[in-house]
């Protein structure tokens, strides 16, 4: 690790995401100058401006790009707005947007961004003069063919909108009509795509319909509990909702609630739109977070942040199966006690690929000025997302190993294949 200059810190998220990738490119016997380049990411953008705030008084703000690997097209991932984040954490995400988009073969490489900020401390306006101001900062370091973000944690179609009008306004006026196309999770109105906003939830419930009959769990009559209730954890609550799966326990930055009856997501959705967080449901009581993680489901779905679930959470989880909505929620310690434990773990690389899935088909749609119906997005994202399935599955099957591993090794064979294709400039 160390010529490949890792940090030598187990609880580290970027030691941790990339040692899974290193073990798995040695498994795979991945020729040394792979490893190499893997192990880094090309470019760590960081950059620091200054905004005024409605009172008047001005803030500092830092913000991250980090471009991990273009070799099977433009740098491609979200950002996020968030008060704790650091660049580990955002080049260990920039790592799995790479394996992402390699396990779904996109044209498109790893990249991920981030704003250090609470986005709920800011006014609206405050937001869209530091969200524009970032686009100016990150200047040509982001662009259509280039790298394109999206949203992730703490943003929205709305923000997307703020940094493609700031990018045409500073970049697209006098050249091309696609410019919008810098970054996709825009509204519908302004390029947006039908069926982006659920698209990480909708790909997750086609990923549990592809794999869940082989594990003997039948969807429509499964219990399950949700870590996180934001886009992706209340897409997920209403689409399994609408296939007969039981909601028992939900919990998040707010508290935890169970409801043994099931919770419906859609109403638990108007009141976290209401009241900003999961605790006060009228529907359910509210329970610990010994008691959340403890509670008996088919399956438990972190859908919020990284490093959730360590050993001391896996050794009281009380499910079948773990399917990762959120990037990175399972921690190296946390998985190994599951497996001793006999839980299965579907790995975010697979789960969580809808969003830039669909994020590509809006991407396409801007550049060939089409508008595509939701039926189509979702019966595209079903054939590309069940076969992604299929094939880490067939993996895991033949090689005897888990499912991450699976994942990983096959996004690892297709870059494999186009550096052994492309060679190495010059
Ligand atoms: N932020 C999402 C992710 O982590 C979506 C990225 C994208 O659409 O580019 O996968």
């Amino acid at each position: 690790m160390d010529t490949l200059h890792c940090p030598g810190d187990p609880d580290n998220l970027y030691e941790q995401t990339i040692c899974e990738v290193l073990n798995t490119a040695s498994f795979l016997d991945l020729p040394e100058h792979l490893r190499l380049i893997l192990a880094q990411p090309k470019n760590e953008v960081m950059v620091h401006f200054p905004v005024q705030m409605d009172d008047g008084s001005w803030k500092l703000m830092k913000g991250y790009r980090v471009q991990h690997n273009n070799v099977a097209g433009p740098y491609k991932g979200g950002i996020r707005y968030h008060g704790d984040v650091k660049l580990d954490e955002v080049k260990s995400l920039a790592v799995l947007m790479t394996l992402k988009c390699a396990l779904m073969q996109l044209p498109y490489g790893g990249a991920k961004g981030a704003l250090k900020i609470h986005p709920r401390d800011f006014s609206s306006n405050e937001l869209m003069r530091m969200t524009r101001r970032f686009v100016a900062a990150l200047g040509d370091n982001i662009g259509p063919d280039y790298d394109i973000p999206a949203p992730d944690v703490g943003t929205n179609a709305q923000i997307m909108a703020w940094m493609a009008d700031t990018y045409i306004n500073l970049k697209g006026n006098h050249g091309r009509v696609d410019a919008q196309s810098v970054v996709t999770g825009k509204p519908l109105v302004f390029g947006g795509s039908e069926g982006r906003e659920k698209a990480t939830g909708q790909g997750l419930v086609f990923v549990l319909e592809t794999l869940l009959p082989g594990l003997g769990i039948d969807l429509a009559h499964c219990s399950y509990s949700l870590i996180g209730f934001g886009n992706v954890g209340s897409w997920t609550g209403r689409l399994l909702q609408d296939r007969g799966a039981a909601l028992t326990h939900v919990m998040d930055h707010t508290g935890a609630i169970s409801n043994p009856d099931g919770i419906s997501a859609r109403a638990l959705a108007d009141h976290v739109k209401k009241t900003g967080g999961v605790s006060g449901f009228s529907d359910a009581a509210p329970c610990s977070t010994e008691d959340f993680y403890r509670a008996p489901v088919d399956l438990l779905i972190p859908a919020a942040l990284e490093q959730m679930i360590g050993p001391d959470e896996a050794a009281l989880v009380n499910c079948r199966l773990l399917a990762e909505a959120a990037n990175a929620p399972t921690t190296p310690a946390g998985e190994r006690v599951l497996t001793e434990r006999g839980i299965e773990v579907l790995p975010a690389i697979l789960c969580n690929c809808g969003g830039v899935t669909v994020s590509y088909f809006e991407w396409k749609q801007n550049r060939d000025s089409e508008s595509w119906t939701e039926e189509d997005v979702d019966r595209k994202l079903h054939e590309m997302i069940s076969d992604a399935a299929h094939r880490v599955h067939d993996f895991a099957a033949s090689h005897s190993c888990s499912m991450r591993r699976a994942a990983y090794a096959v996004a690892l064979r297709h870059l494999e294949e186009l550096y052994t294709l492309r060679g190495i400039f010059p």
